[in-house]
């Protein structure tokens, strides 16, 4: 199937997310169906935002919307006329004590994957500036660099995925998506800027070392992220069929349930025993999954999900600000009276 491009609307820009129990947001905004990167190992055409829409899709001429992923882009162009429209409208904010009020961009694709998504996004966070909401970028792109002058401000955390620093790697598990050197060089820009970043160490294959964590880990740590994720490759729904089909033979070894969860639990004491000793272990968020329930300690399993990350945002957004100064300007008006 050659390339198919396009555009699609939706009905709600801003979806509330569950995406807190992983300590990343309250809400999303996802700027397209589809994405360009292609990874093999993306969960995102298994989940209900690909599998509700098949018949939408296929009436596009996709005619396999999970084996076809990273084949096709519906870019939505309104979103940042209906995102306006909707804060203008919108009085409750959710923030809870995990998600923190954060608005993601994106989890179903990337906001920097060519510079159509990239004019997109950046008029939505300028919006969501405007408006004082705290925002996370995760891309894989180091397009948001161009955007240093809007992202680089203290409501605005960007992270990059990282799983592994070796581009010949990343060609094969993720082909379409910008090589990790570039990816890097852009987070040293970011640095360098004083932009407030994190990476997302995610997610790993399962032939990483002890050492390739170590390595990793300092490599990233030059750069003085405030968090750094991790999980490791999860094979499920159709990503294991996409990553056999690319040639990836480790895939196997984590296909069935069981053999999942024992590199998931090796890969996981890997991750922390590298993070000790590089000295980073209070920056390491590691994102676990329930399924893991009866191979993992259920305490230490619980422990992480719906965890706070350890980022810190100005105490008070300023609609917050605004809305006490209101409160305290009616006690006032109402002892005077
Ligand atoms: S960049 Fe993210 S959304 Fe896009 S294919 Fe890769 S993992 Fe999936």
């Amino acid at each position: 199937m050659s390339i198919i491009k396009g555009s699609e609307k939706i009905v709600n820009p801003l979806q509330e997310s569950a995406l807190k129990k992983k300590g990343l947001c309250d809400y999303v905004i996802n700027i397209a169906s589809g994405c360009l990167h292609g990874c093999t190992f993306c969960y995102v055409p298994s989940t209900p935002a690909i599998r509700t829409k098949q018949k939408e899709l296929q009436e596009k001429g996709i005619s396999n919307p999970q084996m076809d992923w990273g084949k096709y882009l519906l870019v939505r162009e309104n979103i940042p006329e209906q995102l306006e429209e909707k804060l203008s409208r919108k009085k409750k904010w959710r923030e809870t004590p995990e998600g923190k009020g954060v608005v993601l961009l994106c989890s179903g694709t990337d906001p920097y994957q060519n510079y159509q998504t990239a004019k997109i996004t950046r008029k939505t966070v300028e919006i969501l500036s405007k408006n004082q909401k705290r925002v996370r970028i995760l891309t894989r792109s180091p397009l948001w660099i161009n955007d240093l002058d809007i992202l680089n401000q203290p409501n605005i955390t960007v992270g990059m995925s990282l799983p592994f620093l070796n581009d010949e790697l990343s060609l094969k598990i993720e082909p379409q998506a910008p090589p990790p050197s570039k990816r890097y060089e852009a987070l040293q820009k970011g640095h360098q800027a004083g932009c407030r970043l994190y990476v997302a160490m995610a997610p790993t294959p399962p032939i990483m070392t002890l050492d390739d964590f170590k390595i990793n880990l300092e490599q990233i740590m030059k750069i003085d992220p405030e968090v750094i994720f991790w999980e490791p490759i999860n094979a499920r729904g159709t990503n294991g069929k996409r990553m056999i089909v690319a040639g990836l033979e480790f895939a196997s070894s984590i296909m069935t349930k069981k053999s999942w969860a024992e590199n998931f639990i090796k890969q996981w004491e890997h991750v922390e025993k590298a993070a000790k000793s590089v000295g980073c272990l209070d920056k390491l968020h590691i994102w676990p999954d329930p399924e893991l329930k009866g191979y993992v300690e259920e305490e230490k399993l619980n422990r992480w999900l719906y965890m706070p990350t350890v980022e810190t945002w100005q105490k008070e957004t300023v609609s917050q600000t605004r809305k006490k100064s209101t409160k305290t300007r009616n006690k006032k008006l109402a002892i005077v009276r």
